[in-house]
């Protein structure tokens, strides 16, 4: 097809904006995408051939949709807003391969969904131009659910990408780093720019890409209970790893109880969280899952 008459372009999102007096809804995280050669650098750099499948979260108008459709074996997409599901009956009927579901990815059933659309041994990947109000609810979705998925690569929130990763001894380093990173290996592939999407939103975005980890970087004993206590030990960045500790753990232990524990586990009292790597924060958990289940 000519690139010009992709939906993906300003004057094609124009005209079916106005064709079905559609108002975007603010939030919903509604920015579509018009420039056609971003959606084809970001397909291209995952790999996606036809013999792939892929979900994609938020459709909108199908932007990103058609080109997934054009590259990919088939594409199961999930979309909350009601107002979109007849225009993408219309903007994408020349495309058999893609199914839309009117449905909140937070609620949906996806591994189950997957399992009846996709073929057995199909490689699927996600893609999505994500609604930034709730980037991380749906990363943490898909990577807690254990969605088999060979990698997500998602158009988010510049701050987001670089926080989620973000490396020790930075001031974007935080539990959020830790838990995608303990699951996925993270790249930012790309800068956008607002003006590639309409409306333009405030800020940067960023195409970050999510590699699924054959099994997850560190070993712990308790998955919530190291996540739980990672996020204790940067409630104040500023504090030391002691102090917050001493504040989460207040009412079971003393603070040179825990001050044992870092100086087992080799952390200096002195250390800021932003500071410690995932393998350290792993023995920490570690040693003091031991020392609360007495094993
Ligand atoms: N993929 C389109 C594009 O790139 O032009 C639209 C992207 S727009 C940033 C986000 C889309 O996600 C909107 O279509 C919005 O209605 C949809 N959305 C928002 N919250 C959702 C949710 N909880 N579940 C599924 N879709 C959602």
């Amino acid at each position: 097809m000519e690139k010009n008459k992709m939906i993906a372009t300003p004057s094609k999102t124009r005209e079916i904006i106005k064709e079905n007096q559609f108002y975007f809804k603010k939030s919903l995280g509604q920015n579509f995408i018009i420039d056609t050669n971003i959606l084809e650098n970001m397909i291209e750099s995952i790999g996606i051939d036809a013999s792939a499948g892929v979900i994609e979260i938020g459709p909108g108008i199908g932007a990103l949709t058609e080109q997934l459709a054009i590259h990919a074996d088939r594409v199961l997409a999930f979309e909350i807003d009601h107002r979109l599901l007849p225009i993408l009956d219309e903007t994408l009927k020349e495309y058999s391969n893609v199914n839309v579901l009117h449905e909140d990815i937070l609620q949906a059933d996806v591994v189950q969904r997957m399992t009846e659309f996709f073929k057995a041994d199909q490689p699927v990947y996600v893609v999505a131009n994500l609604p930034y109000y709730i980037t991380t609810p749906i990363v943490m979705k898909l990577l807690e659910e254990d969605v088999p998925f060979q990698s997500i690569t998602i158009m988010i929130q510049k701050e987001v990408a670089e926080r989620i990763a973000a490396q020790p001894n930075s001031k974007q380093y935080g539990s959020l780093s830790i838990a995608v990173q303990y699951y996925t290996k993270p790249e930012i592939s790309m800068i956008v720019p607002p003006s590639v999407f309409m409306p333009q939103p405030k800020v940067h975005s960023a195409v970050l890409e999510l590699t699924k980890r054959e099994k997850p970087l560190v070993h712990v004993c308790d998955e919530p209970y190291f996540f739980e206590l990672v996020r204790g030990c940067f409630a104040q960045r500023r504090k030391t790893v002691h102090n917050n500790l001493a504040n989460y753990f207040k009412k079971k232990y003393s603070k040179d109880e825990i001050g044992s524990v870092l100086e087992e586990v080799e952390i200096a009292p002195s250390q800021r969280a932003e500071s410690i790597s995932i393998e350290k924060f792993a023995d920490l958990a570690n040693a003091m899952y031991k020392k609360e289940h007495n094993s």
